[in-house]
């Protein structure tokens, strides 16, 4: 009888020993596996399920305490982020006159009146002030040289053949005479260009 309980006793103590060892195992098993998805410093992913193998429960306690906040997932989710958001006030346009923020449609900076973009003469379409040929319709645009030139025809066009070179279309000739004159000047420095070439 007394052999008995000690037989239950032995193999209860078995069971428990057993059930300690898996948990144990599996705590350190656990930590690592936690401490790899926080780090990837493997000195710190090895030193941290030894202290969990050596002190156990208060073990894996320190080691809740001290792990690092994030997993490195979360972290790289956070920096994707953070690089989305950077990107978006980058690429907002800025006036080159003040600074401010501008509207990629503008023509001009409400606030110091610097000349952003320009209208192409044909379409209507705002063009990179640095655009000679409008991307929409294929006109060519006029460098821009002051206010009363934008609505002046190009005069790159006449450049390629000088000699067929025929008035605009009424529509078309500058309205005032400094725009003429700009007009004028700039067709001056398309006919040498054809020379030389
Ligand atoms: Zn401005
Ligand atoms: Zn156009």
């Amino acid at each position: 009888m007394l052999q008995d309980l000690t037989g239950i006793g032995t193999a209860l103590a078995a069971y428990l020993g057993l059930v300690a060892i898996v948990c144990w195992a599996a705590m350190i098993f656990w930590t690592f596996r936690d401490m790899r998805a926080r780090s990837r410093d493997m000195l710190a992913q090895i030193l941290m399920a030894v202290l969990v193998a050596l002190l156990t429960i208060p073990g894996l306690l320190i080691y809740l305490f001290l792990r690092p906040r994030e997993t490195l997932a979360e972290a790289y989710e956070r920096s994707l982020e953070e690089e989305a958001l950077l990107q978006e006030i980058e690429d907002k346009p800025v006036c080159p006159g003040c600074k401010q923020r501008v509207r990629e449609d503008w023509l001009a900076c409400p606030h110091c009146h610097t000349r952003l973009r320009k209208p192409c003469s044909r379409c209507g379409r705002t063009l990179e002030l640095s655009w000679d040929i409008c991307p929409y319709c294929t006109t060519a645009t006029a460098q821009y040289a002051g206010p009363e030139t934008t609505s002046v025809e190009p005069a790159r066009e006449t450049a390629a053949a000088p000699d067929t070179w025929t008035a605009p279309a009424s529509a078309e000739i500058p309205r005032t005479r400094s725009a003429r004159r700009a007009a004028a000047a700039a067709q001056a420095v398309e006919f040498v260009d054809g020379e030389e070439g």
